[in-house]
Formats: structure tokens, sequence, C-alpha cells
């Protein structure tokens, strides 16, 4: 096949609610072998693919706060639940013969690699996915952010945020059957209309790089590599 795909190298960020699937707690297996078969798929045309899971179907920082837990606590706890994600993700990969490889941005020695960018660049460059996880390491962050920074670091083509709906709307379409679908939004369209793209910081960051986002629905089978070749999927979000 002589397609080409138009991203390089992405930074695919799953967040952990859509590892829950069907059930309403933890990770389903069914899901993590699903999303391995697609992220096959682009590493099959030679695509690089980074990946930071989130850890919202376990454990989130705001919450445990919110249950009267420490803040830095729960984050950090939030953080650990990222790594378990990631680690049942590798393991779906690595059942897909997908060579995959699992970074930490706090350092778990013997379970899995310290994140290292030059490290990390070197994987891509050969092939192996890598996932990234632990966010940014530090408390008072999100997975997106951390998305968006490994995005700009590894020198991604795009950041790609795996949603369950096809991308940005005006209002909740799930609540709203007329709500609107943006195909494409600049960084301060999303600023100024406060849409719950990604949090605050995730966007500043994005938008001081100029490092396109890409929303798009992960449940439809085959619009991962849909989009990667070039496909009109979700909303872009970019200058
Ligand atoms: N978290 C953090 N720093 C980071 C990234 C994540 O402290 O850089 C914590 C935070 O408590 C967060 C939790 O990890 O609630 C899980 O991440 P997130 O909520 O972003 O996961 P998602 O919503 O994508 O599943």
């Amino acid at each position: 096949t002589e397609r080409s795909a138009k991203y390089k190298r992405i930074l695919l960020k799953l967040s952990g609610e859509a590892l829950t699937g069907e059930q309403d707690f933890g990770i389903d297996p069914k899901v993590l072998d699903r999303m391995a078969l697609e992220i096959g798929q682009l590493v099959g045309i030679g695509v690089q693919v980074g990946i930071v899971v989130g850890g919202g179907n376990l454990f989130r920082g705001a919450a445990l706060h919110a249950a009267g837990m420490d803040r830095v606590t729960g984050d950090h706890m939030g953080m650990l639940a990222t790594v378990m994600n990631a680690l049942a993700m590798r393991d779906a990969l690595e059942r897909a013969n997908i060579r995959s490889r699992v970074m930490s941005a706090i350092p778990m020695s013997g379970v899995v690699e310290h994140y290292d960018r030059r490290t990390a660049i070197r994987y891509l460059t050969s092939g192996d996915v890598v996932i990234f996880s632990a966010g940014t390491g530090n408390p008072f962050f999100t997975t997106d952010s951390a998305a968006c920074l490994r995005g700009i670091e590894i020198d991604a083509n795009v950041v790609i945020k795996a949603t369950k709906v096809d991308g940005v709307y005006d209002k909740d379409p799930v609540k709203h059957p007329d709500a609107a679908k943006y195909d494409r939004l600049s960084y301060d369209d999303v600023l100024d209309q406060k849409l719950g793209v990604m949090d605050l910081t995730a966007i500043c960051l994005v938008r001081d790089h100029d490092m396109p986002v890409r929303v798009f629905d992960m449940t439809r089978h085959g619009a991962l590599l849909n989009l990667v070749m070039g496909g009109r999927e979700g909303t872009i979000v970019d200058n």
C-alpha cells in the first residue's frame, strides 16, 4: 500500500474513562484490545505513536480531595493510576505483537522506565509505541497537560485527543440534540468561549508552541486511521 500518512509522529491522549468501556470502574480488556488493533494499524503504515494515558477511571486527585484527602496525595494516587492503565495498555499492545514501552514521569525502577526525552525519541524512531505515564510527574496538572507537554517535547506533528464524541460542540451533544459541531477552532476561540476541549494549562501550552490538537471519536472503528491518513474527523484546534 502506497498511501502515506498525513502525520508521521503523533501523540495520542487516551483518557482513563475511555478504558472503562461498558463498565463503571476499572479497565475493560476488550476496549484495550480494540485500541491495540487501531494503534497497530498506524504502526503498520510507519506512523510513530506516543500515547499519554489518563487515570480518571481509577482515581482523580480533585475528587479524592473533595472527599477530604490531601490534594497532593490524591494527585499522587491519580498519577499512579495512570501507570496501571499504561501497564494494561502495553500488555494489550504486546499481545497484538506491537512493540511498546512504558515510561513514567515518576521513577519506578523494576516496573517501568523513567521518562527520558531522548530515549523516548529513539524508541519512537525505531518503531516502538511509547506510553508516557504518571502525567507530568507533578500534582495540580492533568494528563491533558501531560499529553500537550510530551507532544511538544517529542516534536509530534499533532496531539490527538480521543473522546466519546466526534469533536467539539457548542453545547453538550448528549443533552442537546441541536448542538452544533465545530470542524475547526482557534486556540483563542477555545479560550474565549470556554469550550471544554482541555484544561486551560494544556490549551495555553499548545497555543504557545503552535501544536495542533485534534479531537475525535475513538469509539468509532477506523476513525483514528482515517484521521491520521488526512480524513476529516472530529475537530481541529490550531492557529
Ligand atoms: N495527575 C497529576 N499530575 C499530572 C497528571 C495527572 O497530578 O501531571 C493526577 C490528577 O490527580 C488527575 C489524575 O492524575 O486527576 C488522573 O489524570 P486525569 O484526571 O488527567 O485522567 P483522565 O481524565 O484523562 O482519565
